[in-house]
């Protein structure tokens, strides 16, 4: 579903991926986890093109994304990205939100739209919110908004870069809750987190980054049972 082949990176003269190699099987759910710095997000930029790599490839469902030849915007309408601010769109309603990528990208008609907008604001709680403004919300209501945006775009695979950090503590379970049953319901998932309750409960495996390094590929037993490396032992004594 989702491979990374030897990436390298450079940001000029600074190398911020090293060697990076990973697969996430159809259905997988892949946790990544490594201290401030170690190239968490431009790995997963990479994988949705929204960074270029140096060496290496990346292929989504075996088709190289790095070649040069891929349409991006037809990629990314199919790999959904969540950030840690939510992005979503300021001036457009909750329900516009969730309706112009359908109707500009993937030339849905209007109704249609509605109707899968509606369906997925069900499925995060947010129904009663559809008429409202992104600044109206929490940032856990506008979290899970950006969930379901991406969601609306049927992807093959979703990508979260901490999308919990920015949150007060008592909004994290509402957005963590959505990502469980997604994972549950066997979406294809590569997720940047800190939220090791949530690796334990549904990662399929744990990946540890160090300075630019794959440094561990385990899966999550192994990972908070016996990590292999000081690097990772370090890591887990801090945040667990
Ligand atoms: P964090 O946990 O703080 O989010 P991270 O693991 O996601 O960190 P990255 O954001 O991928 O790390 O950054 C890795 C390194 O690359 C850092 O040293 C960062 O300063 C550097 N870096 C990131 N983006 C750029 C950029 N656009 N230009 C130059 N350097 C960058
Ligand atoms: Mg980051």
């Amino acid at each position: 579903m989702v491979e990374i082949r030897g990436v390298d990176k450079w940001y000029s003269t600074f190398q911020v991926l090293k060697g990076c190699s990973l697969s996430v099987a159809r259905g997988e759910v892949v946790v990544v986890c490594g201290p401030s710095g170690s190239g968490k997000s431009t790995l997963i930029k990479c994988v949705n093109a929204l960074e270029p790599v140096n060496t290496g490839e990346v292929l989504i469902e075996g088709t190289s994304i790095t070649d040069g030849k891929a349409s991006l915007s037809k990629l990314r309408a199919r790999v959904g990205m969540v950030f840690q601010h939510f992005e979503l769109f300021p001036h457009m309603s909750v329900l516009e939100n969730l309706c112009i990528g359908q109707e500009k990208v993937l030339k849905r008609k209007s109704e249609e739209a509605r109707d899968k907008a509606m369906g997925l604001l069900a499925r995060v709680g947010m129904t009663a919110h559809a008429g409202k403004y992104p600044l109206q919300l929490s940032g856990g209501q506008q979290q899970r908004i950006a969930i379901a945006r991406a969601l609306a775009m049927d992807p093959i695979a979703m990508l979260f870069d901490e999308p919990t950090s920015a949150l007060d503590p008592e909004m994290i379970t509402e957005v963590l809750d959505v990502m469980v049953s997604l994972a549950q319901e066997g979406m294809t998932m590569m997720v940047v987190t800190h939220e090791m309750g949530f690796a334990r409960k549904v990662a399929d495996r744990v990946v540890f980054m160090d300075r630019g390094e794959i440094v561990e590929d385990t899966p999550k037993a192994r990972f908070f049972e016996d990590p292999q490396s000081d690097r990772a032992k370090a890591f887990l004594s801090k945040i667990l």
